[in-house]
């Protein structure tokens, strides 16, 4: 059966791996969480002591220890460096306030960018990140470019951090998001930015099923021609 690459990127907590997982199961696709993937790398730099001047330390650290994804009985996904359980460590705050100065060397793109065409390759896939449809993925047969507001990227990362116990103010997320965005989109490789042939859709005030249906439905179009 026909199967197509699909690129969600967008800026921070625009929605991108809530929707992704929804549709590529009901698509029988892989899910790609590339994000997931430089917080491995953000942890490993920051377990370590190691900075931007440690980049081969920083990859050897990667080389020692495998990212690989998994999923718990109920469903939830799990995210692995080695043997070692990450899934919460990457989603705290210190890995998310150095995941950008991480995510912005070369030779860290160069080998998580290697990583994420090999599992590619393998067949349909939803991959989710900031330079999917520009970098990883440039021939996916259907590129979406996720916005919404700070206010309500902030409010729903709020409430995910509640639900992982992890503290935050609303105000401090708000200005946390901006300056990750800022970061993200004015780095010299692979910029946060929307593909030429990405068809942008804004979430706000859109229900989780609204924008499954938009992106389900263009998917669709695609695999019916
Ligand atoms: O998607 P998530 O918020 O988990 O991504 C964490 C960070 O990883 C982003 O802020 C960005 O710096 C980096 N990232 C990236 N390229 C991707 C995915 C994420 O640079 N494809």
């Amino acid at each position: 059966m026909k199967s197509i690459q699909i690129a969600i990127d967008g800026p921070a907590s625009s929605g991108k791996s809530t929707v992704a997982k929804i549709i590529a199961k009901d698509f029988g696709y892989t899910y790609l969480d590339t994000g997931a993937m430089y917080r491995c790398a953000t942890y490993l730099a920051l377990k370590n002591g190691l900075t931007n001047q440690d980049v081969p330390k920083i990859l050897a650290e990667l080389a020692n220890h495998p990212i690989s994804f998994g999923k718990a009985a109920d469903g939830t996904a799990l995210v692995f460096l080695g043997d070692c359980d990450v899934s919460l460590a990457i989603r705290q705050n210190v890995v998310t306030n150095n995941v950008s100065w991480v995510s912005a060397i070369p030779e860290i793109r160069e080998e998580l960018v290697a990583q994420q065409r090999r599992i590619a390759a393998e067949g349909g896939i939803v991959m989710d990140g900031r330079d999917i449809g520009t970098v990883v993925l440039p021939d996916a047969e259907l590129k979406i470019f996720l916005v919404a507001s700070v206010e309500e990227r902030a409010l729903r990362r709020f409430k995910e951090n509640q639900e992982k116990g992890i503290l935050t103010d609303l105000e401090t997320l708000k200005e946390e998001i901006v300056a990750r965005d800022f970061k993200d989109s004015h780095r010299e490789v692979s910029p946060l930015k929307p593909a030429e042939d990405s068809i942008t859709f804004d979430t706000t005030g859109v229900s989780i099923d609204g924008v499954v249906q938009f992106i389900s439905e263009k998917a669709k179009e695609i695999l019916d021609k």
